[in-house]
């Protein structure tokens, strides 16, 4: 991942056999196996004596962001969906390993206490909370208004939306000037598809919600950012979309290719750093290549 190549051709590439999984999704199930930056991702210390929470910190996105904010040298309080707990168990192991502390937070996020508890649980542990990334999200599909169902609605915007309000609330009391809250939105909260109206919605909601926070905890020195994915290689993708799908995954990309979760990880550094001072209400698209706009 640090040797200059053609980005093309550095990870794998479509067609990907058919699969499919039950959601939530196991990353081990997948085919090709995605990279995390298990094996490639190497700290600098960017992030040294940081405190973090990180949702959906099992897999995917929020498993690269963990794995890589413990080797920058932050604590990380991995939060995640109780049937991931073997997945989750991994990441904290990987974050001990990087020497750091690891906090095992099962719960479902949809539950408005449990946000609370995720907050004081992370905070007592490591004794204060620096950074928030914000990465757990559900994606169902639905392929015509006329099955709309109100219930879908619902599940998507307590998921996706009503933590970056629970999350960051319970989070005010201990933020200090320097800390940093990162959100997840989606190319589809700018280019929606047919099929994911309900979700499309709630990402644009999380890149909207991003600036509006930023410009309100402005004044307290803390940053608000987002990161706005393209098609990237996790389990979301076979829980939720549909074999012909994912035979083609990242194909319409001009990089030809969908993003694995490593290469989501250093936007997420970046803007968690002090590097990123001068950088709030921004959502960075990290897209192979497609416009957002
Ligand atoms: P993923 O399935 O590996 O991660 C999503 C995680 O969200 C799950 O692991 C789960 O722990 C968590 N989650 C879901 N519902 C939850 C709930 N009710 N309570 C607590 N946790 C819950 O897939 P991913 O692709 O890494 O997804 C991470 C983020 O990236 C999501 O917000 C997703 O919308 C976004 N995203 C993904 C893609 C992509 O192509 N994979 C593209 C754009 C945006
Ligand atoms: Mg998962």
């Amino acid at each position: 991942m640090y040797t200059p190549q053609d980005p093309t051709t550095q990870y794998p590439r479509p067609p990907f056999p058919p699969q499919q999984q039950d959601g939530p999704g196991d990353i081990h199930e997948m085919d090709p196996a995605p990279d995390h930056g298990e094996e490639s991702y190497l700290g600098s210390g960017r992030l040294a004596g940081r405190k973090a929470v990180v949702t959906g910190a099992d897999s995917g996105i929020g498993r690269a962001v963990a794995i890589a904010y413990a080797r920058e040298g932050a604590d990380v309080a991995l939060s995640y969906l109780p049937e991931e707990q073997a997945q989750a168990e991994e990441v904290a192991a990987l974050v001990e390993q990087a020497g750091q502390k690891s906090l095992l937070f099962p719960g479902d996020l949809q539950d408005e206490s449990t946000n609370a508890e995720l907050i004081e649980a992370a905070v007592g542990a490591f004794g204060g909370l620096d950074i928030l990334a914000i990465v757990a999200g559900t994606m169902p599909t639905v392929d015509s208004i006329d099955d709309f169902e109100t219930e879908s609605l619902d599940h998507v915007l307590k998921a996706n939306i009503y933590p970056l309000f629970w999350l960051t609330r319970a989070a005010s009391p201990h933020l200090k000037p320097g800390a940093s809250i990162i959100t997840c939105s989606s190319i589809q909260g700018f280019l929606p598809s047919p099929q994911l109206a309900e979700y499309a919605v709630s990402k644009a909601g999380i890149a909207n919600w991003t600036r509006a926070m930023a410009q309100q905890l402005a004044e307290r020195g803390i940053r608000v950012n987002g990161v706005a994915p393209g098609p990237v290689w996790t389990p979301l993708q076979p829980a939720f979309v549909p074999n012909e799908k994912i035979e083609s995954f990242g194909e319409q990309t001009p990089l030809g290719r969908p993003g694995q979760p490593a290469e989501l990880a250093p936007p997420f550094v970046l803007l968690a750093s002090q590097e990123a001072s001068y950088i709030s209400g921004e959502t960075i698209a990290v897209t192979g290549g497609m416009p957002t706009h």
